[in-house]
This record gives structure tokens, C-alpha cells and sequence, in this order.
């Protein structure tokens, strides 16, 4: 937590847990504003595509990283990130930042650049954060953490709704098993299984669970 009366809540999760629906609409029924870290990693992955450069090549990557400028504030509760004053828009999630972004994001400079981005939020306003080391590396110390999960056969399903242009459970896999702040369960996070709520009871739920955690702006 920062020195000041800002604070976050983090949310943490695989890919097609339902963690991002969650934490829009926990955003929405809170009055708070929603970071979507992920995006920032796939902003910098498409950058890196749009240069024709090689995600495996960390030191060419690092090098980009070096010349670009990143901006990352908020449009009213949504957050919003450019580079080089760019909005990647839905360029975003294309088939293939979404097939580079997790070796994009496994470069511990990238991670170290982007944390200073997000810690940096708490500067302006509370947030809600979502990603995959929101509570383990970015925010350690809020006690408002929740961990989003759901049954593999729910998770399987809505992978098959995404449909190939997304293999996430590669995702997953290399998302878990990174160096540099791999997706694990933070020190007092709670499990939210998310497997069989809807949106309105996972939002509730989450609620429950941030009560119990001592968050008093409810
Ligand atoms: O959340 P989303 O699926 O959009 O994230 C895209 C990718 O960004 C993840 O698969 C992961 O590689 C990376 N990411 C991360 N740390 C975060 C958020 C996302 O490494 N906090």
C-alpha cells in the first residue's frame, strides 16, 4: 500500500476463470477504477510485433523498452495505456499478441517496468487490479486480495468459446511456471471458485470476501 489513503484490490487469476468480468463489474458496483494489467503487457507485445522484432530475443526487446514511452491513467473507471501516444485499441487481443504476449511478459525488465506503472496508479486514485501478480509482487501488502478460479471443465469450456486464436492454457502454463513472478495463490489471498456463480453472485461473493478482509468502503 502507498503511503497514502489509496488502496488496492487485487485480483489474481488464470485466463478464462471469469477474473476480468469480475473485477469490471466489482469496479462498476464499487465506484472504482479497474486496471487491467494484462493490457499493458500486450501493448508492449504488440509494439514489439509492430517492430518487427523477435519476442524471444529479451535483449532486442529490453532495447525497445528503452525507447518507447508508456502512458497508463484511466478514462473515467477504465484504465487506459498508450505507447509512443498510441492506443493498440483491439489490435490488443489479436491472435498473435495473444500467442507472444506470455514470453513478452516473462522479461524481468518488462515486469520491472510495468509494476512502476501500476504501483504508480495509487499515487492518483484507488484501483482495482487485475492480472496474474497483483497481490504477490505488484501490491504484496493490501490485504484486499482474491484469487479467481474455476473447475478446469468450466475453464475448458469457456476456452473453447474463445475459440484457436487464443491457446490459453499454453498461456497458463508458461504464465505459472516463469521465473519472474509466476501466477501463484498470494500470501492472503482468498479462493473465489468461480465455477458455477453468475456474474451478479461472483460479484457478491467477491464482495463477502473483501468484507472479511476488512475493506470498509463497502
Ligand atoms: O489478463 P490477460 O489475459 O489479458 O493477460 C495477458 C498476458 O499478460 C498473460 O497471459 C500474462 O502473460 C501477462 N500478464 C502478466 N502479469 C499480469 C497480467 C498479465 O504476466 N499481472
Amino acid at each position: 500500500m502507498s503511503s497514502n489513503t489509496h488502496f488496492a484490490i487485487a485480483i489474481d487469476g488464470p485466463a478464462a476463470s471469469g477474473k476480468s468480468t469480475l473485477a469490471r463489474k466489482l469496479a462498476e458496483r464499487l465506484g472504482l477504477v479497474m486496471v487491467n494489467s494484462g493490457a499493458m503487457y500486450r501493448a508492449v507485445t504488440w509494439k514489439a510485433l509492430k517492430e518487427n522484432i523477435d519476442p524471444s530475443d529479451s535483449a532486442a526487446v529490453v532495447a525497445l523498452l528503452n525507447r518507447i514511452e508508456i502512458e497508463c491513467g484511466h478514462d473515467g473507471l477504465t484504465s487506459t495505456c498508450t505507447i509512443d501516444g498510441v492506443d493498440p485499441g483491439d489490435a490488443l487481443r489479436s491472435e498473435t499478441v495473444n500467442a507472444n504476449v506470455s514470453m513478452i511478459s516473462a522479461i524481468p525488465e518488462v515486469r520491472d517496468r510495468l509494476v512502476a506503472l501500476q504501483r504508480s496508479y495509487l499515487d492518483h486514485t484507488s484501483v482495482i487490479m487485475e492480472g496474474r501478480d497483483i497481490g504477490s509482487v505488484v501490491f504484496p501488502d493490501t490485504p484486499y486480495k482474491i484469487y479467481v478460479d474455476a473447475d478446469e471443465a468450466v475453464r475448458a469450456a469457456r476456452r473453447a468459446k474463445m475459440g484457436e486464436v487464443d491457446s490459453v492454457a499454453q498461456r497458463d502454463a508458461a504464465d505459472s511456471k516463469r521465473t519472474t513472478a509466476p501466477l501463484i495463490v498470494a500470501n492472503g489471498a482468498v479462493i473465489l471458485d468461480n465455477s458455477h456463480h453468475t456474474i451478479e453472485s461472483g460479484v457478491d461473493a467477491a464482495i463477502e470476501i473483501l468484507k472479511q478482509q476488512g475493506l470498509s468502503h463497502l
